[in-house]
Formats: structure tokens, sequence, C-alpha cells
């Protein structure tokens, strides 16, 4: 049993550990301003949003519904945009209907959008022609032109606001009907153009229309125009369409950086207190801090360190998080890292994201799921197929290849059965975007498109790690919900 020391906990008193990555600012006091102009700024997302995710993922953890976690590795500023956040929902929303209809299973989402702005480098130098320059750490932070590269505290700012812009609109979008049953084909398919994913995708859609005319007819309100999450025994319907936002509190893998703090200065700034909403009677509430820029918040694979400052930063925070589980955590590490973020043993507190890599998994899940199942923590169990199979193609274009990703999915799949456990959710990089002519992105290999290495330079859009496209993340939510039909 591995024992961690603890100090009182205060939204600042990660500043007492060492904190894997991070910027140097070279103007201290100018930060210091922007920061308290952010704690002025009112909060993004609420604590009763925030509870009520909680709640939902209280459900994926009793195996009542599946966890789709998905969206960009890192936004842009210059991408926040009407037909990127549109298509980006559109997708989230196609990828869970294809669960719902298929697996019936309600689907939790919980999009990486709304202040995804940090970019993951593991080096803090990078080479451009001949010049040595600062490497670029995501539009929160510096600017991708070399000659801007200074991090300047501006960009927090920017990227409140950036935040504020993008969940304004998602909202908007989700309460003015675009996720509508009733008309899928508006935020879905307009631009799938193989012809079998059309086929199968059109046979749900199809299928549902008929299932909600034949409720209306009965005079069943099954929620029409709702996506379903199953909530109040099986049979209730939420009144709208929820998704979740997610920020990166830490995700940077570094082999070579000294360790300083990278968004947990920003973090700290949007971390307030407030009465826990759910508490029975409104004088004796007790205060609860939340991180009010996002509902769910997850730890990078190096950056969960147990004596680390983003592990003490999580420990104090009501929100749920999450926890990337690579193969350098040990089983022990991982049980006590549960017992400092989730002492309680609150359902739905803990997401364990896996991400071992499709020839390492069978070698750590098992024994990974042994030990949190001896020690009796409830925890949620998604797999990350993506970050363990990056490769670099022989045109040197970082990329993953869609066979060695559900290879990895479904030996996760086969282990969780195996070891009397369940496979709760799935955590995707992938994006709805297209080019000016409609075209999907090109940067993962493969696919049922069998996207190809000479393929891969058309359309490679990303400004961080390869994403599945559209048609490849309906070709996963197939090979899910096969999976799991009744
Ligand atoms: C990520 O999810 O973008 C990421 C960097 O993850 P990991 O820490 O697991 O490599
Ligand atoms: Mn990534």
């Amino acid at each position: 049993m591995i024992n961690v020391e603890q100090t009182v906990w205060s939204p600042s008193s990660w500043k007492s550990k060492p904190a894997a990555q991070g910027v140097n600012y070279p103007d201290e006091k100018h930060l210091e301003k922007v920061l308290s102009k952010i704690k002025t700024l009112p909060p993004l997302v609420t604590p009763s949003e925030i509870e009520r995710l909680r709640h939902h993922l209280g459900a994926v953890q009793r195996n009542e519904a599946f966890l789709l976690h998905a969206g960009d590795c890192a936004e842009s500023f210059d991408a926040c945009t009407h037909e990127n956040i549109s298509a980006k929902l559109g997708l989230i929303l196609s990828f869970s209907l294809i669960l719902i209809w298929g697996a019936r299973v309600p689907v939790v989402r919980i999009g990486r959008i709304a202040g995804q702005y940090a970019k993951p480098r593991s080096s803090t130098m990078e080479k451009i022609g001949d010049r040595e320059v600062l490497s670029f750490r995501g539009d929160n932070v510096n600017g991708l032109d070399p000659d801007d590269r200074t991090p300047d505290p501006e960009r927090l700012l920017s990227a409140y606001f950036h935040s504020t812009t993008t969940l304004n609109y998602v909202r908007g979008l989700l309460t003015s009907g675009f996720a509508s049953l009733d008309h899928p084909r508006d935020w879905s398919l307009s631009h799938v153009r193989s012809p079998a994913l059309r086929t199968e995708f059109e046979g749900i859609t199809e299928g549902l229309a008929d299932a909600l005319d034949f409720s209306k007819t009965i005079g069943a309100n099954v929620g029409g125009n709702r996506l379903d999450y199953g909530q109040g025994g099986g049979r209730g319907v939420l009144d709208e369409v929820e998704l979740y936002t997610r920020y990166v509190s830490q995700s940077i893998p570094s082999l070579t950086l000294p360790s300083s703090r990278l968004m947990l200065p920003y973090e700290e700034s949007l971390t307030r207190s407030f009465p826990i909403p759910s508490s029975p009677s409104p004088s004796t509430r007790p205060e609860a801090h939340y991180n009010t820029s996002a509902h769910f918040l997850w730890v990078g694979d190096r950056t969960r360190q147990l004596d680390g400052a983003h592990i003490e930063y999580f420990r104090g925070i009501r929100n749920p998080i999450g926890v990337k589980v690579g193969p350098s955590l040990g089983a022990e590490e991982l049980v006590a890292l549960l017992e400092v973020l989730n002492p309680e043993r609150e359902s739905g507190r803990v997401t364990l994201i896996t991400r071992y890599g499709a020839g390492k998994i069978e070698n750590h899940l098992p024994g990974h799921i042994q030990a949190v199942q001896k020690s009796g923590h409830p925890v949620i169990w998604i797999c990350d197929p993506m970050h363990g199979n990056t490769l670099t193609s022989t045109s040197g274009l970082k990329t993953r290849n869609f066979g060695t990703i559900i290879s990895e999915l479904t030996s996760c799949i086969r282990i969780h059965s195996s070891n009397n456990s369940r496979l709760q959710g799935v955590s995707l990089e992938f994006t709805g975007e297209l080019n000016e002519e409609g075209f999907s992105v090109t940067e993962c290999l493969g696919g049922s498109m069998g996207l190809s290495e000479e393929e891969l330079g058309l359309r490679y859009q990303t400004f961080c790690d390869p994403r599945l496209n559209f048609e490849q993340s309906l070709d996963v939510a197939f090979l899910i919900s096969n999976h799991f039909k009744k």
C-alpha cells in the first residue's frame, strides 16, 4: 500500500508540488494581471450541470449507459467557426445514435471541445527551416507563426472567450433543434461518400423514423425529438440533449522538459466555491470547489504523478475527473491514485481512460482491472485506442492506423469480459471537419474508405494529433454497436 502524505487543499495548493510540463511566461506581472481579470469573469459551466454529469456518470459506472468522450486533440482559435462546431456536434450525435440504436444503450457524451487549446509537446524547442524556436504550445500559450512563440498571457483570456463562444453556440444549436431525431440528416451524412456506410446509417435513421412515428401514433411520448439517456428507471427522457465539455487540465506528454505549470493557473482562476446544488436543505448546504471552466477534466498519462501538482489540484475539485492510464502505471500506484482522488468512493467521480497500445494492452489491463476490483473502488473503464498507437508515416506525418486502433479496442472489450468487468466507454480523437470542397480530413490510415499512406497528405489538417475522420468514426461506432447488440 502506497501512502501519500496530504496537506490542506486549496485552489492554489498545487503550487507547492512539482508540476510536470508548463509554460515560462517572461512577464509574471502580466500573467497575474490576466489571471485577476479571469477571476472576475463568470463561470463557463454551472455547479448544477457538473452535478448532473456526476449523476449520469454514476449510471455509466453501474453499466446503465455508455460514455462517449471525443473531439479534437487540440482546438485552435481559427477553427472556432460555425461549420466546425456544427460538424463536431453532428459527428458526436451520429456516433451516439449508432450506439443507441444498435446496442440499445443510452449514451453520455463528453466533448473535447470549448477549451482544449493546449498542445502537447515533447520538447521545449523545435526546428523550423534552419531556425531553432520555442515549440508551439497551443493557441492559449503562443502562436503558430515562428515569430510569435513567446508565451503571451493575453492568450489565456482569448482562450476563455473562444471557449465561451463555442459553448454558447453548442448550447444554442442544442436548444434550437439541431439534434432533432426527426431530421438526423441535418447533422449527419451529408458528405459521406461511401455507399455501404450511407446504406447502413440510413437503415438506422429509417428504423428510427418508423419508431418515432409509431410512438406518436399510439400517443406515447418517447421524447420525440430528444435523445434518450435512459434516465429515470429506463423510461424517462431528458428534456434536452446534453453534451458536456471537457478541458485538458494537463495532457502534455514530456520526456525532456523541466516541469512547470501549464494551465493550472488558468484553472485555479476559474475554480469557485459554491453550495452543492443537490444538498437536501439550502440552509445546511455544504460548499464545494468546482472547476467552472468545464464539466469534466482529465489528467494526461505523463502528468498524473501521485505527488504532483495535477493530482493535488484534482483531489480538491468536485467535478468528475478522468485519469489516463498507460503502461508505465503500476497497479499499486493506480489504487493509490484512486485513494487520493476518490477517498469517499463515489460512483461516477473517476473515469479511467486506458491507453496502452495494441501490442501492450494484454500485459497491463488485466492487472489493472484486478487491482481495482480488489480495492473495491467504483470506476468507469473507458478505452482510448488512439494514444498508444501513434506512428510516423514514411513521409514524416504523425498518423494512426485504423486497424491498430480497432485491435486495441477489441482486445479491451475482450479482456474486460474475461476479467468479470465491462468496457463502459470510449475516448476518441475524431473530427467531422471538412475542407472547402466538402471532403473529410485524411489523418489516420485505413478504415472502410481504405485511406492509404499516399493519401495522408491530401487533407492533413490537424493542429495536434491525427484524428479519425467522419467515415472512420462511424466505422468505429458500428463496430462497438454490433459488439454490444443484444
Ligand atoms: C491526449 O489525449 O491528447 C493525450 C495527450 O493523452 P495522453 O496523456 O494519454 O498521451
Ligand atoms: Mn492527443
